[in-house]
């Protein structure tokens, strides 16, 4: 699996595509609490949601906007070519 280093806080990800298109930076480290699942053999790897089992709980990765320091800031940032127009 391609690692890559966030540039907020430095630590390991893993970028992989959404069911709606999107990379997202993942955790590179499985937790039981983490709702993800990475299919690398595809290119992006493709990620996906676990379904909850009942009585059952899988380890998935963890979208690293929610474990990142410095998501607040992510958040905040506009992303400049996302949308004409933000330039005045
Ligand atoms: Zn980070």
């Amino acid at each position: 699996m391609k690692t890559a280093t966030c540039r907020s806080c430095g630590a390991g990800i893993v970028w992989a595509k959404t069911k709606s298109g999107k990379l997202c930076p993942f955790d590179l480290t499985l937790s039981p609490e983490g709702k993800w699942g990475i299919d690398d053999r595809q290119t992006p790897p493709l990620a996906e949601k676990i379904e909850a089992h009942i009585g059952v709980s899988t380890p998935g990765f963890t979208s690293h906007f929610a474990t990142c320091p410095d998501a607040l800031k992510w958040r905040r940032r506009p992303v400049r070519h996302a949308s004409r127009g933000v330039m005045r």
